[in-house]
């Protein structure tokens, strides 16, 4: 099964992209994975890259797109792969109509998950942060024992400028405004299918597995 995972922030993309991995025995391909990768072992791609994640704009395709190409050619893609983060706009959309192309596979369906802007919002903003040891907490769904203390290290629990609402809006107008060509031009190819990500925990698996039947 090949899978192109589309959703925006706080969709859950990394929970769905688990059942996947369990259902299909497959591997997960993230380009933001792949690149730190990069970064971190000192590689020429991730010198290159890095000064363009630091400012958290995309890294040119040519580059991000011989990534992706090296990675979906190794042996363990072979019975299909779930791309995560690529394509990013329609000219790596090409590109990876070219590599597939090369590699003589086809995608089986773009899973776009969905999920209402209220409902992101209110996951992202409910997101709190340990300011001295970086543990994570939420309001709602894990809060420190004691308020604004952290559990592990008693350091004062923070909200990070960036899981503002306003911040968080503005991230999800981008990644829509990203994603909306991208899955335009899929939709045409009958490929996309769409996920209802807030079923809560418990139905996603059903959810994922109703969604993926089908698809080959
Ligand atoms: P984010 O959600 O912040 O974009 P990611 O982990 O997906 O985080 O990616 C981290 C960084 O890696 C991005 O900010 C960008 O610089 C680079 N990157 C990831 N995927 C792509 C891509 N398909 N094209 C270009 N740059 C990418």
């Amino acid at each position: 099964m090949r899978i192109v995972l589309l959703g925006p922030p706080g969709s859950g993309k990394g929970t769905v992209a688990n059942i996947l991995i369990e259902t299909y025995n497959i591997p997960h391909i993230t380009t933001g994975d792949l690149l730190r990768e990069e970064v971190a072992k000192g590689t020429e791609i991730g010198k290159f890259a890095k000064p363009y994640m630091d400012r958290g704009e995309l890294v040119p395709d040519e580059v991000v797109t011989r990534m992706v190409e090296g990675r979906l050619s190794r042996s363990d893609c072979e019975k299909g792969f779930i791309l995560d983060g690529y394509p990013r706009n329609p000219a790596q959309a090409k590109s990876l109509d070219e590599i597939l192309r090369q590699l003589n596979m086809s995608l089986d369906c773009i899973l776009n998950i969905v999920v209402p802007d209220d409902e992101l919002i209110r996951r992202l903003t409910t997101r709190r942060i340990c300011s001295n040891c970086g543990a994570i907490y939420n309001t709602l769904t894990k809060p420190p024992k004691k308020e604004e203390v952290c559990d592990l290290c008693g350091g004062k629990v923070i909200q990070r400028d960036d899981d503002k609402e306003e911040v968080i809006r503005n991230r999800l107008e981008v990644y829509k405004k990203q994603a909306k060509p991208i899955i335009e031009l899929y939709r045409k190819r009958g490929l996309v299918r769409n996920l209802k990500g807030d079923v809560g925990l418990q139905a996603l698996p059903a959810e994922v597995k109703k969604m993926m039947e089908g698809s080959k």
